[in-house]
């Protein structure tokens, strides 16, 4: 069942429920002629919006913040939270409006505008999002669903010619993301003296999206603090699955403060993220990261960072510091459970032994050392049973390369099975497409323009990038000379 108008949708507040110190009621900031550069049709069936839906004045009207959903209360969220490690205090959505949630078969989705003008939580900054930044959302929230990785949606794409000022002057734009919620782990940091709203935003997300926390074993409702705990230990969970996902595909985030960890595990807050090329162990995406705190290796003691602050807010609910550090020694266990599975399927095995550990050092030393492409490297090792060379092609000096080869070759010894088989199975796991840094810029200078071609193309690829396709063979290949000098900072 889908509607021909976004007015038309089934429109709940559950967040702007929550009591009032939660949000500002603000509208957005309009901008000047908006247009319409891009929608996403599969976002939007999940909101039960048609394709035609896409095309009437109304989306548009909604989208670039000129008219609120009929029924929505339209907000910005307050939170808080540590960057870079440092207090940071009160942040919330500065530049980011809720607009309401619409209810699915697939649950809840709420609405949200980023780059719709300032808010009370704006500090110094203008409350806008340059269209760079806006693309690089829209391209990488659709790769990761592609990938299978949890990650906040995108619905549309509005352009406009007002100018922002960043490093140089260029146009803003207006992203319209979806999530079941915007909740961070900083929304939860925000509360960490006030025990009657941290119990509020607690029963809200229990509530919402955690129903099996706030029950016992024998199915009668929990004390708060237990309920903490049990949200905590689901947190842990999905965070360590979270990490473990971005790590096997060689994504960076970038910006990994407290503010933007979902508290469902999701990909959130798009900033400076990179899918690595050249494998680099302590690459660092984010050129305003000076000391590498967000370093590809670096994620996983992060998260489990994160989490520690995440923690430290609960205690306002009276929580045994004892109890909470058991939930959080959790993190490590689960992350590596995850990551470990994910690797044994990378690497064609059909289970994990603990003698792989060996295997798997050796395999990040050889890409790290040779600069080795991080999504061909796995790609290729599938057919190395049959033909070597390309893989091998991969590294300048061969010679650590084969014999690395040489102990993956006994390994798979151990774990028999035909060579074509093994390959089809690897295929399912290791992307041949990923967003590399240079595909997102090209599709930038073509959004500039207008031009919505390699934005097409792009999705095209990323939804399902397990899968060859004829006559893309540059999408899958290393970025070419030209790109060596791109960077991406904070500023967006
Ligand atoms: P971020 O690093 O993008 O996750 O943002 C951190 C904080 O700064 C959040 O509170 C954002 O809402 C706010 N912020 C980032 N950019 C802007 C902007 N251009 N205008 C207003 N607030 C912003
Ligand atoms: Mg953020």
């Amino acid at each position: 069942m889908t509607t021909d108008s976004i007015l038309d949708l089934p429109v709940e507040n559950s967040f702007a429920r929550l009591p009032e110190a939660f949000y500002a009621r603000v509208q957005p900031h309009p901008l000047t002629a908006p247009r319409l550069l891009h929608a996403n049709a599969r976002v939007a069936a999940l909101l039960g919006l048609s394709e035609d839906a896409l095309g009437r004045q109304d989306f548009l009207d909604v989208c670039a913040g000129n008219r609120p959903l009929t029924g929505g209360r339209t907000v910005a969220a307050v939170y808080s939270g540590h960057q870079f490690g440092v207090w940071a205090g009160r942040l919330g959505d500065g530049r980011a409006h809720l607009l309401g949630e619409i209810a699915t078969p697939s649950g809840p989705w709420e609405i949200q505008l980023k780059g719709s003008g300032h808010t009370p939580y704006s500090r110094m900054a203008d409350g806008r999002a340059v269209l760079r930044s806006c693309v690089r959302e829209y391209l990488a929230s659709e790769a990761m669903a592609g990938l299978g990785i949890p990650t906040t949606r995108a619905l549309a794409l509005v352009v406009s010619d007002d100018p922002v000022y960043r490093e140089t002057v260029e146009t803003a734009a207006i992203l319209a993301r979806v999530s079941p919620s915007f909740v961070r782990f900083g929304s939860f940091e925000h509360w960490w003296n006030d025990a009657e709203n941290m119990r509020a935003l607690l029963d809200y997300v229990v509530g919402h999206f955690y129903p099996r926390c706030g029950r016992g074993d024998d199915g009668g409702v929990l004390s708060t603090p237990d309920t903490a705990l049990r949200l905590l230990d689901a947190v842990v969970l999905r965070t360590a699955e979270l990490i473990a996902a971005w790590m096997t595909v060689g994504f960076c985030h970038g910006v990994m403060n407290t503010d933007n960890m979902s508290i469902l595990g999701l990909t959130l807050d798009y900033g400076p993220y990179g899918f690595m090329d050249g494998f680099r162990a302590d690459h660092v995406c984010n050129h305003s990261d000076t000391q590498g705190r967000y370093a590809w290796n670096m994620q996983p003691a992060v998260a489990g960072w994160n989490l520690y602050r995440l923690a430290d807010a609960l205690m306002v609910l009276g929580l045994d510091a004892d109890a909470l550090k058991a939930r959080l020694n959790a993190f490590e266990p689960a992350f590596l459970r995850a990551y470990q599975a994910r690797m044994a399927a990378k690497l064609g095995l059909g289970a994990w032994l603990p003698a792989d550990q060996a295997l798997i050092d050796g395999w990040w030393r050889l890409l790290h050392e040779a600069r080795a492409d991080f999504t061909l490297s796995f790609r290729r090792l599938a057919r190395v049973e049959d033909d070597a060379e390309p893989f091998l092609s991969l590294f300048g000096d061969r010679a650590p390369a084969l014999e690395w080869l040489e102990k993956y070759r006994r390994r798979l010894e151990a774990d028999p099975r035909p060579s074509d088989e093994r390959a089809a199975r690897m295929d399912r796991v290791n992307p041949l497409y990923v967003l590399r840094n240079h595909l997102a810029e090209l599709a930038i200078r073509g959004a500039h323009l207008g031009d919505v071609s390699e934005i097409n193309t792009l999705l095209m690829l990323l939804r399902d990038p397990y899968t060859e396709r004829d006559g893309y063979g540059d999408y899958a290949a290393p970025a070419p000379a030209w790109a060596g000098g791109l960077e991406v900072s904070c500023s967006s």
